[in-house]
């Protein structure tokens, strides 16, 4: 799909270089001037990445930048500020403010597309984890944390939480204690496999209540697996 950037940047001769670059790459580019011209662009057109000037008449680029991150159609969508500025408070005030990139000025198109793709891929990566999942009867949506087993609320600890999600997310294969680790407590953190095992009963114990934890399988020798689908391997 073709993503939106919205470009606000006063300098016309910067915003149609940059306007002129990213319609050559075939995004769809809004151009506008200041942060009144910017929202009523907006009342047609969601950006899916902004790119925003500091230095701005009336309202300033920082401001503009809260402003997006309060806002719900705009909260997650990255921000690539730019600017004349270079010292290190001023960018620190940037990321502060809620920008997810930062470009000084002058910079090169090439540059700025490579920084754009980038961020746009971590966004579709964010967007996809956050989408519902359902596996059965069980429906656990990441935005929320809301977790529902048979039309039932269901609280599991933080961690059976997490361990859940993952599993959701990669359903029928098999992991090792050691990949489990890996990927739900994260990489560099020295806890031994037994506390997978615990925490494994633990979950199993939440979805017995439901009757559902035929899904979350021992493998012997091997791992666990998380199995949806009719066939129910033991
Ligand atoms: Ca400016």
């Amino acid at each position: 799909m073709q993503k939106k950037i919205l470009v606000i940047e006063d300098e016309t001769a910067i915003r149609e270089m940059i306007v002129f670059a990213l319609e050559s790459e075939d995004y769809k580019v809004v151009g506008v001037e200041n942060g009144q011209s910017a929202k009523q662009a907006m009342a047609g057109f969601t950006p899916d990445l902004m790119i925003i000037d500091w230095m701005l008449p009336g309202v300033s680029g920082l401001e503009l930048v809260r402003g997006f991150r309060r806002s719900a159609p705009t909260r997650t969508k990255p921000i690539i500020m730019l600017t004349a500025r270079s010292e290190e408070n001023d960018r620190v005030d940037g990321l502060d403010s809620g920008a997810d990139d930062y470009i000084t000025k002058p910079f090169s198109t090439r540059e700025l597309l490579s920084r754009i793709s980038a961020l746009l891929r971590r966004a579709d990566a964010f967007e996809s984890t956050m989408q519902p999942l359902q596996a059965g009867e069980i429906l656990l949506d990441p935005a929320s944390h809301v977790l529902t087993i048979c039309g039932k609320p269901a609280s599991p600890g933080p961690t059976e939480y997490k361990l859940l999600l993952f599993l959701m997310q990669h359903p029928n294969r098999v992991y090792s204690r050691g990949q489990l680790l890996d990927y739900v407590w994260g990489e560099n953190i020295y806890i031994e496999e037994r506390t997978v095992d615990v925490h494994v009963l633990r979950l199993r114990k939440l979805l017995k209540q439901f009757n559902v934890d035929h899904m979350l399988q021992t493998v012997r020798g091997t791992g666990y697996r998380f199995s949806v689908g009719s066939e129910q391997q033991k």
